[in-house]
């Protein structure tokens, strides 16, 4: 279900897009753009003249550091132009005018600094935003930056460390990108609103490996949002209610407890098989990004791991981890899923999961459409050597599989095998153990993979459906993006047709299919996966599994084909959708009641 269906009942309540399933009512925490908190604090008349010295010393100290930094820059470089920049701040620094409103602000609303420079920001954004001109608006990046250094310095210098809460919040903010998500501390941060992002976006693929509730795409809920505020995040329906009354506190507990009841019942049949009723046995696998999120594998019934994200390593770093450090890692997670086996992917960097540190990046202008992925790591093959490297010395350790990302004809695929047995000749030359006939496969994620799937089938020996990507890729929208998220719809006719005819290429290859993108987690679709082919592994965020083996013990695969037949001849996701949730009500009301009492009012 997406914003795009609702109409707001009532004016506190903003619909934006599940991204994490679960419901938490408590304080929000605004984190701006730059990671900053501001909270206001109402000061004493008698404090005032201290707060504007406090002030003014910020703004001195912040001017002597520019120059300094500005004479340092002019002397490394041999013009003036680098040093522009410094110049311009120092000047904005210098603005009469801006001192004596901030000074003004302090005064009239007896108010902290910090807070009385958010307030001039809001006003400058205000008045910035009617100007046309391009230039002139854009200098508005370096208010914002100069405002952005004095409120540093005014709060010690801190940018938050969302590490280092000290009560539980929820975190309202305009974007999170994986590298502020990866510092979570996730007993203080009890749920995300977000302004930004689509179903499948990285903060929302984090929150959910860490059973977080969020709701994103919420367009401009971080600007009326004050950091204390009370505030509701359902992230089974998308809903956010800001400074909810008596009567919606009344509701959404209700809700929230029986979310609660029904999480507490499929707890308890976690560990049983997802045994359809006609006895198909589907194997349901946890998705980590990192080898932390292993300790949550067993207590929620997952049966290996169909997908490790091994970006999530090499992001918020500043030198990336040398084979030793990855062996390690993947070495644990070879020894912690035992008997069961994971799947660990390649480097898939670049697209919306940048690096941070490391010089190993260039900023692209489309990064989705750029050296993502197995391009990356073949055009930087000491990169993609170490990772397999590492991989296969794990290898030795447990049941391990390799799986390249992104792929989309099969020369890459040939490319990457051919690295690959580069590196396992060098490694037998060395007397390493590893596993030397490693599975290996690849991700179905891009309409040019769906095309040559035949092709790619003579190469590899597994296909795992990346549906995130495939629906990004194929519909040509942003995942990231909330504005063109209604075109996400994972059961449209286009999207059903590629999974469908993926699954007929690798069954006339012989190979097994697994789907690991978001798809897998949701009742209609795995209905329908599992009735278009022989799909029998499912992956999907770890908080998802009791819940989808549940699911997937009340129907049966014969049922689930005769629908997807059915389903495939329709024309739109909307009917589509009707269509399989009536069958369902009518045919496996146990599914049902497993598969979406997180969405039941
Ligand atoms: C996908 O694209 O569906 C997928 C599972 O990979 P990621 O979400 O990491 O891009
Ligand atoms: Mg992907």
């Amino acid at each position: 279900m997406d914003g795009h269906t609702h109409k707001p009942a009532e004016e506190n309540v903003l619909f934006g897009i599940p991204a994490s399933s679960g419901i938490v009512i408590g304080k929000a925490y605004v984190l701006d753009r730059h990671m900053i908190c501001v909270l206001e604090h109402i000061l004493h008349e008698d404090e005032l003249d201290a707060e504007i010295d406090r002030f003014h010393s910020a703004v001195d100290q912040l001017r002597a550091e520019l120059s300094e930094l500005a004479e340092t820059a002019r002397s490394e470089s041999e013009m003036d132009i680098p040093t522009l920049i410094f110049d311009a701040h120092i000047q904005i620094l210098n603005d009469p005018l801006m001192l004596k409103e901030v000074q003004g602000i302090i005064e009239s609303k007896s108010c902290n600094a910090e807070w009385a420079l958010k307030s001039l920001l809001e006003k400058y954004q205000a008045s910035f935003s009617k100007i046309k001109d391009q230039y002139f608006r854009e200098r508005l990046n370096d208010i914002e930056q100069v405002i952005t250094r004095i409120q540093r310095r005014l709060i010690q210098g801190e940018t938050v460390s969302l590490a280092s809460l000290t009560e539980p919040v929820i975190i309202v903010s305009h974007d999170l990108s994986p590298a502020d998500t990866i510092q979570l501390n996730p007993a203080k941060v009890i749920g995300f609103a977000i302004d930004v992002g689509g179903k499948t976006s990285h903060a929302g693929i984090i929150a959910s490996s860490m059973d977080i509730p969020a709701v994103v795409g919420l367009k401009t809920l971080s600007q009326r949002v004050r950091s204390g505020d009370p505030i509701i995040v359902d992230g089974n329906l998308g809903e956010v209610v800001h400074m909810p009354a008596k009567d919606q506190f009344l509701k959404y507990t209700k809700r929230r407890q029986r979310y609660l009841y029904f999480d507490q019942e499929l707890h308890a049949q976690k560990h049983l098989a997802a045994t359809t009723i006609d006895g198909e046995k589907v194997k349901v696998l946890a998705n980590i990004e990192s080898s932390q999120d292993l300790a949550h594998l067993s207590e929620h019934g997952a049966e290996g791991v169909g997908l490790y994200r091994t970006e999530y390593l090499f992001i918020h770093r500043t030198k990336w981890p040398d084979e030793e450090e990855q062996f390690e890692d993947y070495k644990k997670v070879a020894q912690s899923v035992a008997p069961h086996c994971a799947i660990i992917r390649t480097l898939d960097i670049g697209g919306d999961k940048l690096a941070t540190g490391g010089d190993y990046f260039e900023v692209e202008p489309n990064p989705a459409l750029g050296l993502r992925a197995i391009r990356y790591c073949l055009s930087k093959p000491e990169v993609f050597r170490t990772q397999l490297r590492a991989i296969l010395r794990a290898s030795a350790f447990g049941k391990l599989k390799i799986m390249y990302p992104l792929i989309t004809m099969p020369e890459e695929l040939i490319h990457a095998n051919y690295i690959l047995g580069e590196v396992k000749g060098e490694l037998n030359a060395q007397g390493h153990l590893f596993d030397k006939d490693i599975e290996v496969g690849i991700m179905i994620e891009t309409p040019s993979s769906v095309i040559i799937a035949d092709e790619l089938a003579k190469h590899c020996s597994f296909f795992s459906i990346g549906t995130n990507d495939l629906i990004q890729y194929t519909m040509a929208i942003d995942r990231m993006n909330e504005r063109v998220a209604y075109l996400y719809q994972p059961l449209s006719p286009t999207i059903l047709r590629m999974l469908s005819q993926t699954m007929s290429a690798a069954a006339k290859a012989g190979l097994s299919v697994s789907v690991c993108g978001k798809m897998s987690g949701d009742p209609i679709s795995a209905f329908l996966l599992m009735g278009m082919g022989s799909v029998r592994e499912l992956s999907m965020d770890v908080h998802s599994i009791p819940r989808m083996k549940k699911f997937i013990r009340s129907i049966s695969v014969a049922d689930a084909r005769e629908v997807a037949r059915q389903a495939l001849t329709m024309s739109a996701a909307e009917d589509i959708k009707h269509f399989v949730t009536a069958h369902l009500r009518k045919a496996a009301p146990d599914a049902v009641a497993a598969g979406f009492a997180y969405s039941a009012e």
